[in-house]
């Protein structure tokens, strides 16, 4: 059994990530439009019509975009919590009932063989989480969109093959940058986005508890650069006596194209 994942693309302006056993082909956020996720899956050589379900993780456009339309044209359900349902039921269209999954944060439940824990994170959302996902002994973290990272989410993504963490922002670029001040606080603050920093202290963490993969994602435009976002973590690393490519992999989810598509078996 091999659990196969791809970031089609991960940025303010969509997130969507590509997760399958072969048997189950799930997206993790549809933040594109369906066009460009269609394509980008037929880029991996997925046929876009053996889609199976999609996970969202809060209501933002940037990762609902066309989760609605994707549910219609390929005849999926789309999971999400109650919350995210009310901020997002709207704005998908109109769904055939069967599609609509509920599943309850902190709670685990089966796709296929996928066995999916949504944990809550902290971000100006009605319910936001993250995803683990374990599939015979292969374990695959999500977690973007987040003011900070805690003890409790470390523990959700303890032991993953892959680790997708947000890697947002650097805290000088964006205080000097161009952002209004309101928008500045909001991305500062403990309701808004990981900075490069809060990510690679993160990451000494997730290596004490055995992370060997880790994604850096949800990068912004304005104020990161992905060398910026290495070199810091790298840093960290390297202050804490880790040694990347030894100790842990650090890979890159792009803004406006596919990653690698990474395999992982047990
Ligand atoms: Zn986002
Ligand atoms: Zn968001």
């Amino acid at each position: 059994m091999t659990v196969r994942f791809c970031s089609l693309a991960s940025g303010s302006s969509g997130n969507c990530h590509f997760i399958t056993d072969d048997s189950e082909n799930l997206l993790v956020d549809a933040g594109l439009s369906g066009k460009k996720i269609q394509s980008k899956l037929l880029e991996i050589g997925i046929d876009p019509c053996r889609l199976t379900g999609i996970l969202i993780s809060h209501e933002h456009n940037d990762h609902i975009h066309s989760a609605g339309i994707l549910s219609r044209r390929f005849n999926i359900p789309i999971y999400a919590n109650v919350g995210t349902w009310r901020g997002m039921e709207e704005k998908l269209g109109k769904l055939k009932e069967e599609h609509i999954k509920i599943f309850e944060t902190g709670k685990i439940f089966e796709v296929g063989d996928f066995i999916v824990t949504p944990y809550s994170t902290s971000h100006d959302a009605n319910d936001p989480v993250g995803f683990s996902l374990i599939n015979n002994g292969v374990k695959i973290s999500i977690t973007t969109d987040l003011g900070y990272i805690n003890d409790e989410i470390i523990e959700h993504v303890r032991d993953s093959n892959l680790v997708v963490l947000e890697s947002n922002h650097d805290e000088e670029m964006l205080k000097v940058g161009s952002y209004p001040y309101y928008l500045k606080r909001r991305i500062l603050s403990n309701l808004g986005h990981l900075s490069n920093d809060a990510a690679g202290l993160a990451i000494v963490d997730l290596v004490r508890k055995n992370v060997k993969k880790v994604m850096l994602a949800h990068l912004s435009k304005e104020n990161n650069f992905p060398e910026l976002a290495i070199a810091t973590v790298n840093n960290i690393l390297a202050l804490n006596k880790m040694i990347v490519g030894e100790d842990v992999e650090i890979v890159l989810a792009h803004r406006d194209r596919v990653s690698n598509l990474y395999e992982f078996s047990k």
